[in-house]
This record gives C-alpha cells, structure tokens and sequence, in this order.
C-alpha cells in the first residue's frame, strides 16, 4: 500500500489505510455469455482470465465468444426486436429502464467495488462518478421512452433494430449504459461486448437485467477481444454499430461498415487542452488540471493531457501544480483515501512508460510525484513535461495515462491555434475571470466539449462526442437518441 507523501506543509502524519469492504462481493469463478436470458456456454469452450491490476491475482474466467456465439446473440436479438420490444408499449419499455435505473442503485456498492478491482480505478471515482451516472443515464433515458414525439416534434420516428455496441476497458459500466439506455429507450435490441481487461461489471449488469424482468433477448452481453467485436461489426443482421474505443479500430469499424445499411457512432480519442489565463482562480484551475489528467489515470479520451498557462502566471501556476502533484496517494484502488488507483493492464503501463521514455528522448524535461509505488501491480506516477514543442509525439499523440505536457503561450488567438493543433477534436477546458473569453474561445475550438472553470464534468442530459479523428455521433441528452432512430 502506498504511504501519504511527506508534505512542503507536513502534517506530521500518514493517512491510515480506509480500505472499502469486499465482503458484499458476489463474484462467480467463472462468466458464461448471456444470450436470450441466459447464461451460454461459449461455443469454442475458450475462457480467458480477467486480472486484478492492483495486486495481478486472477478475478475470474471469462467466455470467449466467437462468430457463431455472436450469430446467436444477434438472432436472440432479432427476435426479441420483432416478436416484443418493438411492438411493446414505449411506457412500458420505460418501466423496464427505470427498473434497471433502480436495481444498479440498489447494488451500487458492489458494483463499485467490483470496477475498481477489475479496472484499477481509484473507489472514489468508481464510487462517486462510474456506478451513479451510469444509474442517472438509465433515469434519464427512461424518461425519454414515451416521449419521443416531443422529442422530435412534427417527425415520425422508428427504431432501427439490433444494436452492435463495443466498449473500452476505461469506464466499463457507465459506457455500457451510455450505449445501452438510449438504444433501448428508442425500441432496439441490443448486443454488447465489454473490453477484454474489464467485464466483470457488465456481467453483474447482466444479473440486474435478469433482475428486471426484461424479456429475454432485448440485451444480450458478451465478451472477448479484437476478433468477438469484430465479429459484431460484420454482422450482416446488426443494424447499427456504436463503439468507442481507440481511433486505430475505429477507422477499421468504418471501413467495414462501408457499403453496408449500418448506422455508425464513434467515439475515439482525444489529446484535450486544459488552457489557463493569468486572470483565472489559479488554484480552481490547478485542481481542475490535477482532476483533469491525474484522477482516472488519465484513461478517459477527454483527459486534459495539454495544459497551456499564460505566460506571465506560468511559473506560479507550475509550482502549485507540482505542489498538489506531490501530494496525490497512489495506491490501493480499493482505499478510500487513494486519489490515483492502479493501471488497467501491464500493455496499457508499457504504452504508457514508452511515451515518458519518448517524452524524455525528445528533450522535454519530467517531473513526477515522489511517492512510493506498491510492488504488485501496474502502477504509474503522476508525470508532467516541460521544454515540450508542438511537435513533441508526447503532445501529439493520445498517451492515455497519467502523464501531462506543458506549453505557454502569450495572446489567445496563439492559444487557440495551438490548442486546435492536433488531429483530434474532442473536448477542451478553458480557465479565465472573462465571461467573454469563454465565449470566444469556445466558438473556434475545434472540440465537441468545452468546460469553462471545471473539468470532466458529465451529466446524463448533456451531449458527449468529437471531431476530426475524435469520430462523430453524440452520446448524452436528446442528441444521443438520434443514433437510435430513423427519423
Ligand atoms: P483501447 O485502446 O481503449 O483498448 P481498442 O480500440 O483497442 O481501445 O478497444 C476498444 C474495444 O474495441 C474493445 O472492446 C476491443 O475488444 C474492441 N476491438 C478491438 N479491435 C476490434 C476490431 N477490429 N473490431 C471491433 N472491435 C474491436
């Protein structure tokens, strides 16, 4: 267990260990597939083993589902799509969301619990961010369900059938009810696959939609890699695909989809500016920096892993910025006072260490938090750059760890073309006193989101989604019905 760093302003103590029980935690050795209502064997027979990344113990086995578990999925799907769902009341659908809403709130602990250990995130953010968004987007979508009309008014509109969904390993539950909320508030059926590092949570899900009562075949949950998602996406009777994920496998998505009726979402990754100006609250913006790339890891596409400081508060607002560095817990995801958890997987902590390497090849100079790291598991400090240019590949490029490169600029218009300098586009923060700042700077950010004084801050009711090659659809609020529906 990591120990509270030694403080400029020392205490003169170390924060006691406050580890979240695990005795409520219900987990099976091993997770079949659930297909139709039920829980399938995986017709290959294969089980992979999903890790621990705070101490590297195995959590427990999981079904590889191959193309014709897929097939079935998506036939179970169909069914369910043509002989209930869509002729089902749009109220009583509802009924069904807000059930699920309720039951995720009811366990909300255990789910808690279960994605920081499968995931490595800090319990705090699992706690009070992943477990009750993900129960505010099923409120909020189950409210949209008899609603539609109002929503679009003056348009008829139809569901569009089965659901493709295909999520990452960063936030597993609450991307699972992003996708799964709206596809079946608008009549569709759905077929999810979690990522392959993180599926304990969706199959807890599974038990909740079991739970629900739900008919059976209006989601169906599967796991496994690379080729199950593909296999997803190639389906010729899957209506729709949305996935989120890296802008490598989406650019994949969009090719196969090409030619074919599939409606596509994508969300892919990010390299977001966090800009402060000498008139903002410097320490607001300091912590909203540090919530910004360091709580999460950095492993969410719309990290702030650009920071650009006004010139003349540059040096200030560094040294406050490595202050409350040095005094980030990193640790024991599963502690309530850890601020930085664990990393997902060793490939994600050796991506993560070959761009700190490149970083410091190229030039650029490191500081990092002087903690001491556990020494079981995949962990990373806190990093930040300075002496970075432009063409820097750590500034460039989505690094997707705990790890920030540092910039000045002078005027704003110099600001918002470097911010606007990179090949993604979704979201950025902006830290000024100016109401009208915000405003200018907003409308020529090429960002789908824009925080003024705050940072990654999410709310059902609120679009979410890119630019460029951040990809296109928006998830969230009335926008995020649309992917769902044809108008
Ligand atoms: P990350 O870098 O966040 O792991 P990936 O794009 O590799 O992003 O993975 C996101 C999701 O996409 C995971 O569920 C993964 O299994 C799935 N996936 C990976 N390759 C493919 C593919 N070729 N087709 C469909 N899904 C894929």
């Amino acid at each position: 267990m990591a120990k509270s760093p030694k403080l400029e302003f020392d205490v003169g103590w170390d924060l006691s260990p406050a580890p979240e029980s695990t005795d409520h935690i219900n987990l099976k050795g091993q997770y079949d597939l659930f297909i139709n209502g039920k829980w399938t064997k995986p017709s290959s027979g294969k089980y992979f083993k999903t890790v621990n990344p705070a101490n590297e113990k195995v959590l427990a086995e999981i079904a590889e589902a191959n193309e014709k578990d897929i097939d079935k999925a998506v036939q179970a799907a169909r069914k369910a799509y043509v002989e209930v769902w869509s002729k089902m009341p749009a109220a009583e659908r509802g009924k069904y969301i807000y059930r699920i809403a309720r039951l995720i709130q009811e366990r909300a602990r255990e789910f808690a619990v279960i994605e920081s250990m499968d995931g490595g995130k800090a319990i705090r953010e699992s706690r009070d961010v992943d477990v009750p968004l993900a129960a505010g987007h099923f409120f909020y979508y189950a409210g949209w369900a008899d609603k539609l009309e109002y929503a679009f008014p003056n348009r008829r509109v139809h569901s569009l059938g089965v659901a493709g969904q295909i999520i990452p390993w960063n936030f597993p539950l609450l991307m699972a009810a992003w996708k799964i909320a709206p596809a079946l508030a608008t009549g569709n059926t759905v077929v999810i696959k979690s990522a392959e590092t993180t599926p304990l949570t969706l199959y807890k899900l599974a038990e909740v939609i079991e739970a629900s009562g739900i008919p059976p075949g209006v989601v169906n949950i599967v796991s496994g890699a690379g080729e199950t998602g593909a296999a997803i996406v190639n389906h010729p009777d899957v209506d729709k695909i949305a996935f989120t994920g890296s802008t490598g496998v989406g650019k994949i998505i969009q090719r196969a989809v090409v030619g074919t009726n599939k409606k596509t979402t994508l969300e892919l990754g990010g390299k977001a500016a966090n800009i402060i100006f000498e008139d903002a609250p410097l320490d607001q913006a300091v912590e909203g920096v540090i919530n910004g790339i360091y709580f999460n890891q950095g492993h969410v596409c719309c990290a702030g892993s650009r920071l650009f400081i006004q010139e003349s508060v540059s040096d200030l607002v560094l040294r406050k910025l490595k202050d409350r560095m040095e005094s980030l817990i990193v640790g024991d995801p599963l502690d309530k006072n850890t601020d930085i958890g664990a990393i997902n997987s060793k490939e994600q902590l050796g991506t993560i260490n070959h761009f700190i390497k490149t970083g410091k090849d190229e030039g650029a100079e490191m500081y990092q938090n002087s903690c001491s790291l556990p020494d079981k598991g995949y962990w990373c400090r806190p990093t930040l750059f300075t002496n970075v240019s432009q063409s820097s590949k750590i500034v460039q490029e989505e690094i997707f760890g705990p790890v920030l490169a540092v910039q000045t600029f002078r005027t704003i218009d110099e600001v918002i073309s470097k911010a606007n300098n990179t090949p993604y586009g979704l979201s950025a923060g902006v830290w000024t006193d100016k109401g009208s700042k915000i405003f200018n700077l907003t409308s020529q950010m090429k960002a789908g989101i824009v925080w003024a004084n705050t940072y990654n801050k999410f709310d059902p009711t609120s679009p979410f989604g890119g630019y460029k090659e951040s990809g296109f659809g928006r998830e969230g609020g009335l926008h995020g019905l649309k992917p769902y529906l044809k108008i």
